[in-house]
């Protein structure tokens, strides 16, 4: 207690709450209004891949190591920040569609490759398996896939990546 060392430093794992903390999750009217993409990147590196990759001009870095800053009005969840960025840090959810369903852009470099309508399992950052969600866009560039998976909406905080079973 007390050291003042964040969780995720000790266990690899960002946290929701700590994601918040640091200013990295969209609000949630932002959340609610379509596509959005959150950069679960807490690490103070010298990156910026997401940001000279990014069509909209929406994510910013201060200095050489600030933490990616995404412009929630100016992003609108295309995905390409997802396959640019080489920790595999960045996702998209939205949530702005009614009824059970939200959907979460993952990135994947993991054989076999994925399809639409493909069943696949759903993992947690933690890499467990949290349920099945249903595959409705890959597209890949570079070897990694871009993954957007059909999840149920209480789980759309928690989904980080998927196992594609064949
Ligand atoms: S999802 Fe698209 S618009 Fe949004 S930050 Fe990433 S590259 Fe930019
Ligand atoms: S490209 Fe990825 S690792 Fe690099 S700063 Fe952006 S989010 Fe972080």
């Amino acid at each position: 207690m007390g050291s003042g060392v964040p969780p995720y430093k000790e266990t690899g794992i960002i946290t929701v709450e700590e994601l918040k903390r640091l200013g990295l999750m969209p609000p949630e009217e932002r959340l609610a209004r379509g596509p959005v993409a959150i950069p679960e990147c807490p690490e103070e590196i010298p990156c910026n891949i997401c940001v000279v990759s990014c069509p909209q001009h929406a994510i910013s870095i201060e200095g050489i190591k600030g933490l990616p800053r995404i412009d929630w009005d100016k992003c609108v969840g295309c995905g390409v920040c997802v396959a640019k960025c080489p920790g595999l840090a960045i996702f998209v959810v939205d949530l702005s569609k009614p009824g059970e369903y939200a959907y979460v852009t993952v990135p994947h470099e993991f054989l076999p490759a994925p399809k639409v309508g493909d069943v696949v399992d759903l993992l947690s950052r933690e890499g467990k398996v949290v349920g099945k969600g249903e595959v409705v866009k890959a597209w890949e560039t570079n070897k990694t896939w871009v993954v957007t998976v059909r999840v149920p909406k209480e789980l759309a905080m928690e989904v980080r990546g998927i196992w594609v079973r064949k």
